[in-house]
């Protein structure tokens, strides 16, 4: 077993070590196992650090060949994308705590012919969604709830997980907790999410709970019962998370054969996930397996843009907003938890901070699909940016370019069925594909195929 990288029965590697840290720069370091989700000096948000110096002693050759030899292999964990590279993510976990469903490995998408309608040769979708509860939320779930797992098994006492969501962490969550027989709880803003969404943690028993209330509101209450009550959070703000979802830009490179792309582009909404992008390319250099970064666009949409307000200040100023309601509702959220990590990632790329109408994101959503894609809106958001990046000249036309697609299109139908049904509120619908409904006779039948034919010709 050369190529694991462990060398005990339990899978933990002693000579790789990790801990938390105050992303401020307070002294002190505390373990992962430690129920800590900020900074016990400043209250400022932790990071996971790890014992780099550990990692460049195994050097870029013996990584690569341990990560190409565990990419979709069964020996647990390893066929997990996120535990393939356990000793860089969250080498403190026992194989028998380890709660993984192998995330991670998702496909990159060659979007040829939409490249070929915007005029991009080297246009590349992440298909994240592409995963056990359809959304990226899974990579950053499976560390968590590992830990978790791991502290139980050393007699923490820990009741039972809970976050407040806009609908995939939640599913996610469930999932994890589901399978590890760790009881969960969501708090979701009622009648703010998808049906898909909805069902999903009620399907995999979690005690589920709508608040008349945005995810802003959702998440003041997880808060709360997470200090007063001794139940674990699991929402972004504990970086357990962002440790698994770093693992989507090293992903990125190894499946281009460990060359950078120019461009990365991610829709954000509580800036963990750009957060983590940031931090897995970061830490790619410092193991020597690349040597420069990509640039990076984080979109958002128009009616949650507190980021991009700030933006356009040079980051100077910072306001949190009302999020208002858009097709995009994994993102709707005024109060990002993560906007400091995110600004620090963004000064550090030299990132561009883009926005999206919901006319744009509609339109970008159809326009892909009708490619071979089924976008949700959010993946709508980053396409957005893209397009609007590449129009001003930002992005040239040899780039290669990788959009992130967070989360598979089929939790998010209800607004392709409004927009194909022409009955999508406020939003013109010109590329609807409506159903054509028929009475069984074949002289109408044939009639209506030649019809469509013809006119999808133009
Ligand atoms: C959570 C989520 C996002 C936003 O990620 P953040 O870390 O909150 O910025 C984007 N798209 C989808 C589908 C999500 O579930
Ligand atoms: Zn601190």
């Amino acid at each position: 077993m050369t190529a694991s990288g462990t060398n005990s029965a339990s899978g933990v590697d002693g000579s790789f070590s990790c801990w938390f840290e105050c992303t401020t720069g307070c002294a002190g370091r505390w373990p992962l196992t430690d129920v800590l989700y900020r900074c016990p000096k400043c209250s400022g948000l932790l990071t996971v650090a790890h014992d780099q110096a550990a990692w460049k002693r195994v050097g870029p050759a013996e990584w690569k060949a341990r990560f190409e030899a565990r990419a979709h292999a069964t020996e647990w964990p390893f066929g997990s994308g996120v535990w393939g590279k356990r000793e860089v993510v969250c080498p403190v976990v026992a194989d028998d705590n380890v709660v993984s469903m192998f995330e991670g490995h998702t496909n990159l998408f060659w979007a040829r012919r939409y490249g070929a309608q915007v005029g991009l040769e080297d246009l590349w979708i992440k298909l994240c969604g592409n995963t056990h509860t359809g959304s990226f939320k899974d990579l950053g779930m499976t560390v968590l709830v590992s830990v978790v797992s791991q502290m139980r098994a050393e007699g923490k006492n820990i009741p039972a997980v809970a976050c407040a969501s806009t609908g995939d962490t939640s599913a996610a969550l469930a999932a994890y907790a589901a399978y590890a027989g760790i009881p969960a709880i969501v708090l979701l803003p009622r009648d703010k999410i998808s049906t898909a969404q909805l069902i999903q943690p009620i399907s995999n028993g979690a005690i589920t709970l709508s608040l008349e209330t945005d995810f802003d509101g959702c998440m003041k209450i997880v808060q709360e019962i997470a200090e007063r009550d001794g139940i674990y959070l699991a929402n972004s703000m504990n970086s357990l998370r962002i440790e698994g979802q770093k693992t989507v830009g090293m992903e990125i490179v190894q499946q281009f054969d460990w060359e950078v792309p120019e461009w990365i582009i991610i829709p954000g909404g509580n800036l963990g996930n750009v957060s983590a992008l940031g931090k897995g390319l970061l830490e790619l250099r410092e193991m020597g397996l690349i040597d420069r970064l990509p640039n990076l666009i984080c979109a958002q949409a128009e009616r949650a843009n507190p980021l991009y307000r700030s933006y356009l200040t040079g980051f100077e100023q910072y306001q949190p907003i009302e999020a208002q309601t858009t097709l995009a509702n994994a993102i709707q959220i005024g109060n990002p938890v993560s906007y400091q990590r995110a600004v620090r990632v963004l000064k550090e790329f030299d990132g561009i901070v883009e926005q999206a109408t919901e006319q744009e994101i509609v339109d970008a959503v159809v326009e892909a699909d009708a490619t071979g894609l089924f976008n949700c809106p959010h993946t709508g958001v980053a396409l957005v940016a893209f397009k609007k990046a590449l129009a001003r000249g930002d992005i040239s036309r040899n780039d290669r370019v990788v959009v992130v697609s967070t989360a598979h299109g089929l939790k998010f139908t209800d607004f392709k069925v409004n927009y194909h049904r022409r009955a999508l509120d406020g939003i013109r619908c010109d590329g609807a594909n409506s159903e054509i409904v028929l009475a069984p006779r074949y002289q109408d039948v044939r009639d209506a195929i030649f019809r469509e034919i013809d006119r999808r010709r133009g």
